[in-house]
């Protein structure tokens, strides 16, 4: 009958809540030791200026080698990790292995290095009352230069959260640049623009995956460079993927990009490499005209 089929339904349902429970509770232990087994790594996506196509820096990706499921995708551990707290240790690898790399090309290449190193940071460790001070720390002991040091937030990691509007504050008042990572996903406004200045606006690539369309997130994709250069902030698109879409921001006045047009996340060895092949753009130059 309907209903008997309706509890089986329900009961599969409780199975299926229960298996994703298990799998949470067993990912978030593996998380626990995983920084001391060595089983993360960062990968480092280009940033691209156009039209010319220099690097015009890289965003740290995190991955983690898991001994018996592979490569998880941290948008399944890093949840994870933000819910049982794991992403405190997690979060300060990121930061030192990043800063460790960065200072390592600045040495080795000079005015040639990645000019913007971006980390991304979650909203549990931004509200960390020692956040800034860790940051500080880790920049003496690694010799990485903050001017080019790029903490990326999202929107709802600030909104509201005062600790967390503090921490950008004294980022930025320590030389590093902050970013608003997926803009225009959180549940937030412009006024936090206002409240939260920051350096750069990060495009999320939903509206950049419409921009040669006619539906409305080509029209947020102008709305929003038109609020960025007004504001003076620098404009990043997101999850570019084709020519079409470079040429369309282009002319709508974006002049950095990132997606897998350019580049898929890279080891640091394949930066090196890139930095070592370039004369003067790493990418061939696809828009024309201007703005
Ligand atoms: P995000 O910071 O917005 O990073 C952009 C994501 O989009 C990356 O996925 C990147 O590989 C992917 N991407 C870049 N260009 C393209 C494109 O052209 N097409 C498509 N389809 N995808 C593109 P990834 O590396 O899987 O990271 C997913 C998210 O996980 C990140 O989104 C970020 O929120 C989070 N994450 C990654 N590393 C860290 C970290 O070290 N700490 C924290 N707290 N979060 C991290
Ligand atoms: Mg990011
Ligand atoms: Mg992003
Ligand atoms: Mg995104």
């Amino acid at each position: 009958s309907a209903k008997a089929a309706g509890g089986n339904r329900w009961t599969r349902f409780d199975e299926v809540m229960d298996r994703e429970a298990d799998r949470e509770a067993r990912l978030g232990r593996d998380l626990r030791g995983a920084v001391a087994r060595g089983e993360l790594f960062l990968l480092y996506q280009p940033l691209v200026e156009l039209p010319h196509g220099r690097l015009a820096g890289v965003e740290a990706l995190l991955r983690w080698q898991h001994p018996e499921h592979g490569l998880v995708p941290p948008d399944v551990f890093v949840p994870i990790a933000e819910r049982n707290g794991a992403i405190v240790e997690v979060g300060r690898w990121v930061l030192e292995e990043a800063c460790r790399q960065a200072a390592a090309w600045q040495h080795r290449y000079g005015e040639r290095a990645p000019g913007k190193v971006s980390i991304n940071v979650s909203a549990r460790q931004l509200a960390e009352p020692g956040f800034v001070a860790e940051v500080a720390a880790v920049l003496s002991s690694t010799g990485a230069d903050r001017r080019r040091l790029m903490i990326e937030v999202t929107e709802t990691a600030v909104l509201g959260a005062d600790t967390a509007m503090a921490a950008v504050r004294e980022l930025r008042g320590l030389g590093l640049q902050v970013a608003l990572d997926d803009f225009g996903t959180g549940n937030s406004s412009l006024s936090l623009l206002v409240d939260c200045p920051v350096d750069v606006l990060k495009v999320d690539k939903s509206f950049v995956d419409g921009v040669t369309g006619d539906g409305p997130q080509a029209l947020v994709v102008q709305s929003l460079i038109t609020v960025a250069q007004g504001m003076r902030v620098e404009a990043v698109a997101e999850g570019v993927e084709t020519p079409e879409q470079a040429q369309r921001l282009y002319e709508a006045g974006y002049r950095l990009v990132q997606g897998f047009l350019y580049d898929r996340p890279l080891s640091a060895d394949d930066v090196a490499q890139g930095i070592e092949a370039a004369t003067n753009s790493w990418y061939a130059a696809t828009p024309s005209g201007s703005a």
